[in-house]
């Protein structure tokens, strides 16, 4: 048998690109680094896990109806969804998490030659869901680490078809306002599809969650997205969705892949949409971690001197004196997990994210230890 002919099999736009290498399960990390415990605070994960609501039509979900496909358009979701932001279920497309939603977009708007555009240093997925398919990622530079909206703008051409905004952005936690949305849309002015990604919308004191969505009647090029994972403790299940006008949502429906949202992820994501008051309780005591976790890292990397970002969500970056990956083997075999960020544009950055109390305080004292060992080393400035 002669070998495998990739270079003829393999498309030209895929040839530079790495696959994503995801962390290997707890288990194993901790045999690894040899700790005893380990907390995640690399994805931005919610500790308090999902809302009562959501725990018992997990529970009541019965076995049995595994053997069934799972609604193939997420029906009743897609009703509560709507019902709560007086949309249509019409305008509502989930998918396998926000993740899956994202590549719905581009496969509907982008053939190879298109480009869309994002910041340079904001979630990744956008660019690599349009290198997937070839693509080209314009990427327009934050400034004051928040997105630009002239450079943004500056970058659209007759071959853009999609701009994200990721609002809160992810990593920075940078935010645009709902004038700042408005302005941006009207400069846009329907050349493209504009979309806001909303992941952490909720951990925003003080938002009203409805108001992106009531931009939807007034600009017909707007998608907004939202996930179960964050703020609903969900991101096992795979859960998320988009909403939009009727004509793009359309559009969109075409690449959809049905039965990719699993039945149990439906029922649970539509018992958190619930307005009772233990669910209410739920999301506030989840904001006010968020809250807390963010004041308590702040100041950790206020006392050690380490410049930072704490905007809105449930994460905060650093800048470290040395590199990320070192700190991130320092800092697991301490039994904590945070994202390294080099990969990202954000050279020796760690992303760490909101947790309980005593595991801030944890973290932390970890992180104390890292930064003193390093600094003893005589590695650095005292
Ligand atoms: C986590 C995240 C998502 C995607 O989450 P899913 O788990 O795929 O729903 C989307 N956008 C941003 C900015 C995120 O941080």
């Amino acid at each position: 048998m002669p070998g495998l002919p990739l270079d003829r099999l393999v498309p030209d736009h895929l040839k530079g690109v790495e696959p994503y290498v995801p962390s290997k399960p707890d288990a194993e990390l901790m045999k690894l680094y040899g700790c005893q415990t380990l907390h995640r605070l690399n994805n931005n994960e919610n500790p308090l896990g999902p809302c009562p609501a959501a725990l018992r039509a997990l529970r009541e979900f019965r076995p049995d109806g595994a053997k069934t496909y799972p609604s193939g358009d997420s029906y009743y979701l897609r009703q509560a969804v709507a019902s709560r932001f007086g949309l249509d279920p019409e305008q509502i497309v989930v998918g396998n998490g926000a993740n899956e939603v994202i590549e719905f977009v581009v496969k509907g708007f982008c053939a190879a030659g298109d480009n869309i555009i994002t910041a340079d240093r904001t979630f990744a997925v956008y660019e690599w869901a349009a290198m997937h398919i070839g693509c080209e990622p314009r990427l327009a530079p934050l400034k004051d680490y928040g997105f630009d909206p002239e450079a943004i703008l500056s970058l659209i051409d007759s071959r853009t078809k999609a701009i994200f905004i990721c609002n809160p952005n992810n990593p920075t936690g940078s935010l645009w306002s709902l004038d700042m949305v408005s302005a941006f849309l009207d400069a846009v002015d329907g050349r493209a599809v504009v979309v806001l990604d909303e992941a952490y919308i909720e951990f925003v004191e003080g938002w009203d969650e409805a108001s992106s969505m009531a931009l939807i009647s007034k600009y017909p090029n707007l998608l907004v997205f939202r996930t179960f994972s964050k703020m609903y403790a969900l991101a096992g299940l795979r859960i998320g969705y988009l909403a939009g006008s009727p004509e793009l949502v359309d559009v969109i429906k075409r690449t959809r892949i049905v039965y990719s949202v699993n039945s149990l992820a439906q029922e649970a994501a539509r018992a958190s949409l619930g307005s009772d008051p233990e669910t209410a309780a739920h999301l506030a005591r989840s904001r006010a971690m968020a809250k807390d976790g963010r004041q308590a890292l702040s100041s950790a990397f206020r006392r050690l001197g380490l410049p930072h970002l704490c905007g809105e969500g449930n994460f905060v970056m650093a800048e470290l004196p040395f590199n990320d990956s070192l700190a991130y083997r320092m800092l697991m075999s301490r039994g904590f997990m945070v994202r390294t960020m080099t990969g990202f544009r954000f050279p020796n950055w760690i992303r760490v994210t909101c947790s309980r109390a005593e595991v801030m305080a944890g973290f932390c004292q970890a992180l104390e230890e890292v930064v003193g060992e390093w600094r003893r080393r005589g590695k650095g400035p005292r």
